[in-house]
């Protein structure tokens, strides 16, 4: 039987990973692969800001799910020191004594071989299988197994194929800056962004597609246009954009569900409610969203206490709770109600004006259908009235909303 034996730091694992395990596994035929990622790399210090060899393993676990026969081993993080490939080899060859192991490596470890830790007892335990991590090396990696095959016996297999040109350290870089994700298996992209490992950000594409597949169909202009609005109203007033686009792409990703779907969440999320919220969709999705989105995605705390309070509102919101709960009123797409005009000025004048009128357009509307109003709109609109008369201002008249609530 062969055994394909693919070690490295798998900090993160990425499609440069998995094309040369498939291209090897398609060229070699082994029975048996394994991915191992090393508990301590002995040939680089690993980033400060790196995420646990645990959470490596996971990581390298989901991408061994992509390739047929392929499974994450343990046997590094199971062992104290630096993770000699030497030692792993001996181990495996000692569980498989009569199988060939073929230790598969990239350019940049095959050039630098010659200076690994025993070296030699890799090359009698073990044979080994390079694939070009880069275009148009091949004359570099043959001289390369040459010194192998010369220096210590070495059985070596010069893989061709189309390599992925990507690295660990450059992704780590992208992801930070809301990139990397066409370079990931979609499974590892997703634990990043949902643990938020090496300080990654989603990318917004991503993000929208992800979101978007939990709405009716018919809701998905609505959230685009919140995402305009939000980002917009993020610029005038000096919020973070990428938060305010992130609270708005999620706001709505429960408001698709039924009441018991939404109660359901509320028990899986230990979500306090009180009575009202109980008994409306309406209320509940506000709450089961901020938790839904966060659980999927890593949301900031901030951006999920925006999504949280975007349909009530309550007293003294931060600037990215105020830009979500206005952006939702006053999107392109929304039309035809009294106060929408006033409204949309106001966002772009003054905040608290503009919260002060839209708490009191929402209050006037659900008393107008002779429902309670939420306990957070209520002391939400008298924190802001009140907020107005200390700074001196007048709240602001719009066409067929009422001066006051009454
Ligand atoms: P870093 O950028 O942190 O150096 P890396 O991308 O080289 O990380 P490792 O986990 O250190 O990833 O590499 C494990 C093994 O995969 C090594 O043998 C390396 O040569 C090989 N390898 C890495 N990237 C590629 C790639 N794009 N194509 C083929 N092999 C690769």
């Amino acid at each position: 039987m062969r055994i394909l034996i693919f070690g490295g730091s798998f900090n993160p694992p990425h499609l440069g990973h998995i094309r040369s395990v498939q291209t090897a596994a398609a060229a070699l035929g082994p029975e048996k692969i394994f991915l191992i990622p090393a508990s301590v790399p002995p040939h680089k210090e690993l980033d400060p800001d790196s995420p646990s060899a645990a959470e490596r393993l996971r990581m390298t676990a989901l991408a061994a799910a992509m390739i047929p026969g392929a499974e994450a081993l343990d046997i590094e993080l199971r062992r104290e020191g630096k993770s000699y490939t030497a030692d792993t080899v001996c181990e495996l060859k000692a569980r498989y004594p009569d199988d060939e192991l073929i230790f598969l490596l990239g350019t940049d470890m095959l050039i630098t071989f010659p200076t690994w830790h025993e070296p030699e007892t890799i090359a009698a335990n073990a044979s080994i299988a390079v694939f070009s991590r880069e275009k148009g090396r091949q004359a570099e990696i043959e001289r390369a197994a040459d010194i192998l095959r010369d220096r210590y016996g070495a059985t070596v297999y010069v893989i061709p194929g189309e390599p992925v040109e990507a690295s660990s350290t450059a992704i780590r870089a992208l992801l930070r800056a809301r990139g990397g994700a066409e370079l990931l298996p979609g499974e590892v992209y997703a634990h990043i962004i949902q643990k938020r490992l090496y300080g990654a950000k989603p990318d917004f594409e991503w993000l929208r597609r992800e979101a978007y597949a939990y709405l009716a169909p018919k809701r998905v202009a609505h959230v685009r246009g919140v995402e305009q609005e939000a980002l917009r109203l993020a610029e005038r007033w000096g919020a973070d954009p990428g938060e305010a686009a992130e609270a708005a792409i999620c706001h709505d990703i429960t408001k698709r569900l039924d009441h018991d779907e939404q109660l359901r969440l509320c028990e899986k999320y230990a979500i306090m409610t009180d009575e009202l919220e109980r008994a409306s969709e309406k209320l509940l999705h506000a709450k089961t969203g901020a938790a839904l989105a966060s659980a999927l995605f890593g949301l900031s705390t901030d951006t999920a206490i925006a999504i949280r309070f975007h349909t009530t509102g309550r007293p003294g919101m931060t600037t990215l709770e105020m830009i979500t709960y206005l952006a939702d009123y006053i999107e392109p797409g929304r039309e035809g109600f009294a106060g929408l005009k006033e409204l949309r000025k106001a966002c772009y004048e003054d905040l608290d004006r503009a919260m002060e009128l839209a708490l009191r357009m929402s209050l006037d509307e659900v008393r107008g259908k002779g429902s309670p109003a939420h306990i957070n709109s209520v002391s939400g609109h008298a924190w802001y009235l009140n907020n107005l008369r200390r700074r001196g201002l007048a709240p602001v008249r719009a066409e067929g909303i009422p001066d006051t609530v009454g």
